[in-house]
């Protein structure tokens, strides 16, 4: 959907704030690079912080940094430092790396250039030195470039602090269908989480009167099947498989911004994989990426659902009962998620993440309790058992 198509779905909603998707443009196609400059100019910027990584930088970054340049824009760019395992993450040393560039330099704008990762890095510091910044996606990997949302690793503990938003993003298909297939094929997983990210969501306004918007929902499904309807496109990498997966992406983020909150995008398969994050984080061991984890979690939900349906639907009013095992029957089952998870490369098997079986258990133990007031099937059961 096109970003008016979103601001009409939601004007729908009763108490809707438009201001809420106030944002300038959002560009995805061929060349959306060679966009980024002129619109500085036009905007007036004549100090702007450029954070990239050394993959980045060298993919779109030093294009990028030069077209600036040459429209008279003083620009300075951050390499964030990865850590001691080599990745680069969003933590309280990248973001005072930054913090510290861009105050130095007197910057007026940030503009996040790579994944998810540096965008959070981008979107916090922006927020909290008072100035905006631009997204430039260069992997359609994660759904959170347009969010508000800024998971940060803070002493070695996952938090995420609500920022702002984007001014205005460039997605170029031309360095998007560059990216690696490990990056295309997390985007993909992160996308497949919505089937139980929206089970849940419904889970919790039949089950405890969770505010529910329809609109939301239906944004972030049609963005799911988009997806799941052109696997073959997004696995080969074709353009029009890339974009579509963007858009997709872009569109979650878009229902998260309009509902104000992530419960159409994030249930138990994000808390599961937040759980797996923060357990291999204090082992010191290599992170996965984000929609990696998420899609092999979604499979993992969809099978364990189905194994405790039998005893939450035992707590439950009987017309709750019918409308919670309707609303299941239509998440796809585990070997369907695994299936698709296969088609676009990613991994799919816990195993293929090195998560073991007393880590996999263990998390669905506990998982619930990162997002303690997160209303799940995951939670309800685990917290009535
Ligand atoms: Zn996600």
């Amino acid at each position: 959907m096109s970003l008016n198509e979103i601001r009409k779905a939601a004007a729908r909603i009763v108490g809707f704030d438009p201001k809420t998707l106030d944002m300038g443009p959002v560009v995805l196609e061929a060349g959306a690079l060679r966009q980024v400059a002129p619109y500085l100019k036009e905007r007036g910027y004549k100090q702007v912080s450029i954070v990239a990584d050394e993959t980045t930088y060298e993919v779109a970054g030093r294009r990028l940094y030069d077209a600036i340049a040459t429209e008279g824009i003083s620009a300075h760019v951050t390499k964030i430092t990865p850590n001691k395992q080599g990745d680069v993450i969003a933590d309280e040393a990248s973001v005072v790396q930054l913090m510290l560039d861009a105050k130095a330099k007197k910057a007026e704008v940030i503009v996040a250039l790579g994944s998810g990762t540096l965008h959070d890095i981008a979107r916090f510091t922006a927020y909290t030195i008072g100035i905006p910044f631009l997204s430039v996606p260069t992997a359609p990997s994660v759904d959170g470039f347009n969010s508000k949302g800024a998971p940060l690793i803070i002493r070695g503990d996952k938090q995420t602090i609500q920022t702002i938003g984007p001014e205005a993003i460039f997605a170029d298909l031309d360095v998007l269908v560059e990216a690696p297939p490990a990056l295309v094929a997390a985007g993909f997983g992160d996308m497949l989480g919505k089937y139980t990210s929206l089970f849940d969501w419904k889970f919790g306004s039949i089950t405890s009167g969770e505010v529910y918007e329809q609109v939301v929902a239906d944004i972030t499904m049609k963005a799911l099947l988009d997806c799941v309807a052109h696997v073959d496109e997004i696995a080969e990498r074709k353009e029009e498989g890339i974009r579509l997966l963007t858009a997709a992406l872009l569109d979650s983020g878009f229902a998260m911004l309009v509902f104000g909150q992530s419960h159409s995008a994030s249930g138990a398969e994000h808390h599961l994989s937040h759980f797996w994050e923060t357990t291999f984080l204090r082992e010191d061991r290599r992170q996965i990426l984000h929609g990696a984890k998420v899609g092999v979690a979604c499979a993992e939900i969809s099978a364990y659902y189905r194994t405790i349906i039998g005893d939450v639907s035992a707590k439950l009013p009987a017309e709750q009962q019918d409308a919670v095992k309707l609303e299941l029957a239509k998440v796809p089952d585990e070997a369907e998620i695994r299936r698709l998870l296969t088609k676009v490369g990613g991994p799919s098997q816990p195993s293929d993440l090195g998560i073991d079986s007393e880590l996999l258990a263990a998390g669905l133990r506990e998982a619930h309790r990162i997002r303690p007031n997160r209303s799940t099937m995951l939670k309800f059961y685990n917290d009535n058992r």
